[in-house]
């Protein structure tokens, strides 16, 4: 580890290993600093990406993919089962990752393009000279280190401290924190090539159940909630493994893994003066499926791009950095964000009854291809009654 550095990364997790890789690939100096002794380990996710997301920055390799999915499906809170098949599951259809192995690979590509590593080093301080960020304290055993650099990517995930140690309010309200609950499962009866969500206020208040197939008779099989839905007798844990107790009576759970989402509307501004705020630490997360890995990578990315653009032209000023924030507000991303938002918004305020109703409905069209976009579209088209309800979602949707 040196003292000086063109980046400096804070957390190497999916955007942290990108924003590290990128910035070494553009030339410039880079270090990403992980608080674990071990990238990728404990795993926090139920590790599902869709292919073409996944593609779009690296290709897979059976070293880090558990299973491959075909197909989803959804089940309703009566009961109904809602399968989506590959040709229209779209998004749905891709990879369950094995994150332990996927996370070291993207920080190994980071490595090998020339960014350093260091393990177990926490991001302990900014370090600010009149206001304004010129590096981090970093602490490896005991000791700490003045790191300074001209531009700091803040990719400490949905924890992240370093950016309000900056002064940014990243406060996220408690009902727009999904409480999570995850069993690694062995020895369970399940469609090996198949997702499953299941929806209800009596499975999962405000939240979905999932199985995610890790292969042969393994699964991911985790829960999210509202926070505001958790509370002494109905957390997380006591719905999920009421449902395991009923489903799996005779899986065997190899681990736990409890997790918080955040389902909240991004930061307002992912930048200041020499800092961009990248992944979950900036709230990027999709706010409908939880899911974060491409936004986490897709920032990432963008980041230590505007960073070295930022760099070559001497200025890293707010001013200067803006473009990030505005290019991944006005991106597929950023615009399925927003959109997501308020179908989130719009689908937990719903009883039972409502839902069955959406999810019958949704079962009978024919959906060239499943996805959060054309369902709501269809919905809107064949439903009149849903449709004067949704009628705010479908403004957000134009
Ligand atoms: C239960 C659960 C299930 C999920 N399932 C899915 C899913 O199926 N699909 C999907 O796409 N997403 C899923 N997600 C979300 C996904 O895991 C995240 O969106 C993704 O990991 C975000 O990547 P990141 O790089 O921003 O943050 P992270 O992966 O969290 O990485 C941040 C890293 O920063 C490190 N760090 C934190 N503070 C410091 C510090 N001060 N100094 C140094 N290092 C620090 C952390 O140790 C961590 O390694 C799930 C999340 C949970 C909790």
């Amino acid at each position: 580890m040196k003292n000086k550095y063109d980046v400096l990364i804070i957390g190497g997790g999916p955007a942290g290993a990108l924003a590290g890789k990128t910035a070494a690939e553009k030339g410039l100096s880079a270090l990403i600093v992980e608080k674990r002794p071990a990238i990728g380990a404990p795993v926090r996710c139920a590790e599902g990406i869709g292919r073409e997301a996944l593609l779009e920055f690296i290709d897979a390799d059976p070293r880090w993919i558990s299973a491959e999915m075909h197909g989803a499906g959804i089940i309703a809170p009566d009961g109904f089962f809602m399968k989506l098949e590959s040709d229209m599951a779209g998004s749905k259809v891709g990879y369950v990752l094995d994150r332990k192995f996927f996370d070291r690979e993207l920080v190994w590509k980071a490595a090998e393009a020339g960014a350093d590593v260091a393990v177990k080093s926490r991001a302990a301080a900014p370090i600010m000279e009149n206001g304004v960020l010129k590096g981090a304290k970093i602490e490896y055993c005991g000791t700490v280190t003045d790191v300074r650099a001209d531009v700091v990517i803040a990719a400490d995930g949905v924890e992240s401290k370093f950016s309000k140690w900056c002064g940014i309010d990243t406060t996220v309200p408690v009902r727009e924190i999904m409480s999570s609950v995850q069993y690694v499962m062995a020895d369970i009866d399940i469609d090996q090539h198949s997702t499953i969500f299941y929806l209800g206020n009596d499975v999962a208040p405000e939240g979905y159940l999932w199985i995610f197939p890790k292969g042969h008779r393994t699964a991911n099989v985790g829960i999210g909630i509202s926070g505001k839905k958790s509370g002494e007798g109905h957390r997380a844990k006591d719905y999920l493994d009421k449902f395991v107790k009923k489903t799996f009576p005779n899986g065997k759970t190899i681990e736990y893994i409890p997790g918080g989402v955040s389902v909240c509307r991004p930061l307002d501004c992912t930048v200041a003066d020499n800092l961009l705020i990248t992944g979950d630490a900036a709230r990027v997360v999709d706010p409908l499926t939880g899911g974060g890995i491409y936004n986490a990578m897709y920032t990432g990315k963008l980041a230590a791009e505007v960073a070295a653009d930022c760099i070559s032209k001497s200025d890293t000023s707010k001013k200067a950095l803006m473009i990030y924030d505005k290019t991944w507000r006005a991106s597929k991303m950023g615009k399925a964000i927003e959109r997501n938002y308020n179908i989130k918004e719009y689908l937990i305020k719903q009883p039972d009854e409502k839902l069955n109703e959406i999810i019958h409905s949704v079962s009978k069209m024919n959906l060239k291809e499943f996805s959060t976009l054309s369902l709501i579209k269809e919905i809107i088209k064949v439903n009149p009654k849903l449709m004067l309800e949704l009628g705010a979602l479908a403004a957000s949707i134009r």
